[in-house]
């Protein structure tokens, strides 16, 4: 079975090598928000002839085709996840470096009333919030 990537790959005409296959395929199956490096090993453990060379050019290639989103959490690695067929936005817990995605209306439509405001139609955005764990004093509001 091929993986939802290189089906994608395939679709926008892309040349599949059997390291792009192996790459695809390390990205589809992460749920995750891998950089290059944690790609990088991922694809090493299928097969070890793959090099982060190899992995960086591919990551950019998938991009460029809008097959993968990139992401820049604040921590100046570029993280990738293929591109979501519905929006979702991130929060990153700054201690663990978790990436928790979520959906807020509320949100989505404050944005697109900003952007009405400015006399734009809003095409895009893009929202990452930036945390840490609430601890048990303050859940309690006993700070
Ligand atoms: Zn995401």
């Amino acid at each position: 079975m091929i993986s939802k990537i290189e089906e994608l790959c395939i679709k926008k005409g892309l040349r599949m090598t059997e390291q792009r296959r192996v790459i695809a395929r390390v990205l589809s199956d992460a749920d995750d928000h891998p950089d290059v490096e944690q790609v990088h090993r991922r694809a090493a453990e299928v097969d070890p002839r793959i090099s982060i060379a190899t992995v960086y050019r591919t990551v950019r290639l998938f991009e460029e085709a809008s097959i993968l989103e990139r992401h820049d959490f604040g921590d100046g690695r570029a993280r990738y996840e293929e591109a979501p067929e519905s929006h979702h936005d991130h929060l990153i817990d700054v201690e663990s470096g978790k990436v928790i995605e979520f959906r807020n209306e509320q949100v989505e439509r404050l944005q697109r009333e900003i952007a009405e405001k400015l006399g734009f139609k809003l095409v895009d955005h893009r929202l990452e919030l930036f945390g840490v764990p609430l601890g048990k004093g303050e859940r309690k509001g006993r700070g």
